[in-house]
């Protein structure tokens, strides 16, 4: 399997009942006002990015009006405008805003992908669901793994997606469980002996950029350690 043929499969699950009623709820009668007009993709959020990553950035979930609509990780919503925005400065990124699927962006060396491929109500995937969609984190892990130098957990459910990801595949995990914080750093070592460096950065959602919590500054901080 490549990247192609792994984004085509995430792109059609339905494993979780919940998860899928939601999705498709908002997109077909849930549009926030200033897009109803628009389609929505309203199914789960394939992988962005270089398909040979040397820095795979893990998020939690893909938001309602956000990756739900535009069908592009982290795109068309406040998170995204930081994040992007972010690796445009960081040099990963052709242009500083991603707004829709066709607006030409393109990632050079960074992967984005998260720990839940559905929009969750109030953001909140379950225990479950988190365990449920862990296994297409799994497969990116594996596919990264032969470029990838660093993981980017974005937030403590992506740090924990990762290292539930590398233990299930058999990844030597640090113990005991390396903690979440920002600039936290800590490493995987794949059975083949690749070392990847595992950061951790506050997520880039507006209850953390709008509270000051996480800074430009402190994003692009983390961001200049994955280089
Ligand atoms: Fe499938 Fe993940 Fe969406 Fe669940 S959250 S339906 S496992 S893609």
């Amino acid at each position: 399997a490549d990247v192609a043929e792994l984004d085509a499969r995430v792109s059609v699950c339905r494993a979780c009942p919940r998860l899928v009623g939601w999705r498709e709820s908002v997109a077909v009668s849930g549009r926030r006002a200033g897009f109803a007009d628009q389609p929505y993709w309203g199914r789960p959020g394939p992988g962005f990015g270089d398909a040979r990553p040397r820095l795979l950035v893990v998020g939690l979930a893909p938001a309602a009006n956000g990756t739900n609509r535009t069908g592009r990780m982290f795109t068309g919503d406040r998170s995204g405008d930081w994040l992007y925005a972010a690796l445009h400065r960081a040099g990963y990124a052709s242009q500083p805003t991603s707004r829709h699927a066709g607006d030409g962006l393109e990632l050079t060396g960074a992967r984005i992908v998260a720990a839940v491929r559905c929009a969750p109500p109030a953001n909140k995937p379950t225990p479950e669901e988190r365990r449920t969609c862990g296994h297409w984190l799994d497969r990116e892990l594996e596919l990264a793994a032969p470029t990838a130098r660093c993981l980017l957990a974005l937030g403590a459910i992506g740090w924990d997606a990762a290292l539930a990801a590398a233990r299930r595949l058999g990844w030597t995990v640090p113990r005991p469980k390396p903690r979440f914080g920002h600039g936290a750093e800590s490493h995987l070592i794949t059975p083949q002996g690749r070392r990847l460096r595992l950061l951790g950065s506050y997520h880039v959602s507006q209850q953390n950029t709008f509270t000051g919590k996480l800074t430009e500054e402190m994003l692009d901080a983390v961001l200049a350690r994955t280089r």
